[in-house]
């Protein structure tokens, strides 16, 4: 028989924890379900629920949307990007363009798409202009990327890469001395494309229960509850509460592609730094489509505070789940998705923008007692 949520929230709360378990997901798609279906207020106070690096886009490097801003005011050229890129802004002033929708908005031929495919749709249709796909995705992102550029792609077609594997950024927060989480819910997507076995390394290396969860709360509670099992059991092993679609060894022709069109290279993550392996770049193979090669480089030496989170902005603890979005001092102040400071409230995949749309409206670090409460409107 098919257990419900509702089964396995009871399940849940049968066992006998009797210590705080942290448990952290890594997908923005994860969060949205747990925030929208209010799995965090339905499980035991003593679980409690983290909200990882699951969002490219506000880990995409500044200089990287910096540099898609400049070519598309200054180098004559189409740019298009995902819809979500349009609003994350840069460190500039207030009196400069500081995001792709005000470069936009001064003229810039910039079009939001939603797949690889709509940019060569694009490239195509104009063929007398150089048109640049800024893509920033994580592997279930850039997959397709490489299926475009092995398809063969319109001589006037650049990609401005900003690509990254979620698994080293995981592997760098467990690594510190102190990893922010005693059992890991693996994320349904990137395991489909990449194979679970990319999530062995946190039990076998760390000894920390795993599960890899699809979207559906009831898929979420599952494998909470198996790595809250585990836990309990001290055996930790890697789970797969998403059999539906991930199989072992994930998508081999996804993988094949990958390999084929892109390199890894160490990159860097916005507010973390450097992640050693953590990125794609496309292969020299495809150089005479890469932006990076065809146009310069616009980031001015010496831009004042370049690579940086803006002045108060949190989001690099909140992706690393430091804190909570709410415990950002400027969570719903300065910073509300009319008007965003950090990419974490612009991204529907950014926690801070998902606890928001869930209602969360107070600011944590307003008082202590606020801090133990989440309010939901
Ligand atoms: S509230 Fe805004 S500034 Fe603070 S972490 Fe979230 S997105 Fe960044």
């Amino acid at each position: 028989m098919m257990l419900t949520a509702q089964d396995w929230l009871a399940k849940i709360h049968m066992l006998p924890l009797k210590r705080r378990v942290r448990i952290m997901n890594v997908c923005g798609g994860h969060e949205r379900s747990i925030t929208m279906a209010g799995i965090r207020n339905a499980l035991p106070k003593t679980v409690e629920l983290i909200a990882g690096p699951g969002c490219p886009v506000c880990i995409c490097p500044e200089e990287d949307v910096y540099q898609a801003i400049q070519l598309a005011l200054h180098a004559d050229v189409i740019l298009v990007a995902f819809g979500d890129m349009l609003r994350v802004p840069v460190n500039m002033s207030k009196r400069e363009v500081r995001s792709l929708e005000q470069a936009k908005a001064n003229g810039a031929d910039i079009r939001p798409v939603a797949s690889p495919r709509e940019a060569v749709k694009i490239a195509q249709e104009n063929p007398l202009r150089s048109v640049v796909f800024f893509a920033a995705g994580f592997e279930t992102t850039t997959a397709p990327v490489a299926a475009m550029l092995l398809e063969g792609v319109p001589d006037n077609l650049f990609v401005l890469l900003s690509g990254r594997r979620t698994w080293p950024a995981v592997a760098m927060l467990l690594d510190s001395d102190t990893p922010a989480f005693d059992g890991l819910i693996a994320p349904g997507h990137v395991s489909t494309v990449m194979g679970p076995e990319e999530w062995l390394f946190v039990v076998e290396k760390h000894s920390i229960p795993a599960a890899v969860s699809g979207f559906m709360p009831v898929s979420l509670l599952a494998a909470m509850y198996s790595v809250l099992r585990q836990l309990l059991e001290g055996k930790p092993f890697l789970d797969n509460c998403y059999p539906e679609l991930v199989r072992p060894g994930g998508n081999p022709s996804a993988k094949a592609q990958i390999a084929q069109a892109l390199n890894d290279a160490d990159a860097n993550w916005r507010g973390i730094g450097v992640i050693p392996a953590s990125g794609f770049v496309l292969s020299p193979r495809f150089g005479s489509h890469d932006a990076r090669i065809r146009f310069p480089d616009f980031d001015l030496a010496g831009r004042k505070r370049a690579g940086q989170m803006p002045h108060g902005c949190e989001c690099a603890s909140v992706v690393l789940g430091k804190i909570n979005p709410n415990q950002c001092k400027i969570y719903g102040r300065s910073c509300t998705p009319k008007s965003p400071i950090g990419p974490c409230m612009v991204s529907d995949e950014g926690a801070c923008r998902i606890w928001w749309a869930g209602g969360v409206r107070n600011n944590a670090t307003v008082s202590t007692e606020d801090a133990q409460t989440f309010v939901v409107e």
